[in-house]
């Protein structure tokens, strides 16, 4: 079910949980900044997932409300996340999903890195 973005920020949302340790996660980086973890359904041979260590609903809050460390902080480890994952070089994709028309399930902002394959089209199969 898409969240609304909008939406104050719930403490109780899977990914807060996750920051908190109260739930398990495969670890990939974490900084004063971020945290990267191994998505738990992957939709390529590599799907990770990072998410800044404030509580924001989604991109909309996060680049209106963050500091420019926060956001500076969050860019930086994405990239650095991508290149711990080896994907440079093969090249890869980031996504981040808001509100309904995105499909967004998690009301805390994470932006998805996708690699170790081609992967394909874009976006909108109009058929
Ligand atoms: P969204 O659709 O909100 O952009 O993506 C949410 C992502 O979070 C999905 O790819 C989903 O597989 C992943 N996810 C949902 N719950 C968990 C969880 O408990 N642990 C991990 N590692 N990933 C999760």
């Amino acid at each position: 079910m898409p969240i609304d973005p909008t939406e104050p920020y719930d403490d109780n949302n899977i990914f807060a949980k996750i920051l908190r340790g109260e739930i398990p996660s495969k670890k990939v980086y974490e900084d004063d900044w971020a945290f990267a973890f191994e998505d738990i359904n992957p939709q390529a041979e590599i799907h990770t997932l990072v998410i800044p260590k404030g509580r924001y609903v989604s991109w909309d809050d996060f680049s209106a409300e963050a500091s420019d460390a926060e956001i500076g902080g969050f860019v930086r480890a994405v990239g650095e996340v991508a290149r711990i994952r080896g994907l440079v070089e093969p090249g890869y994709r980031l996504l981040a999903n808001i509100g309904a028309h995105g499909g967004q399930e998690v009301p805390h902002l994470h932006v998805h890195i996708f690699g170790g394959q081609p992967l394909g089209p874009m976006i909108w199969n109009k058929g």
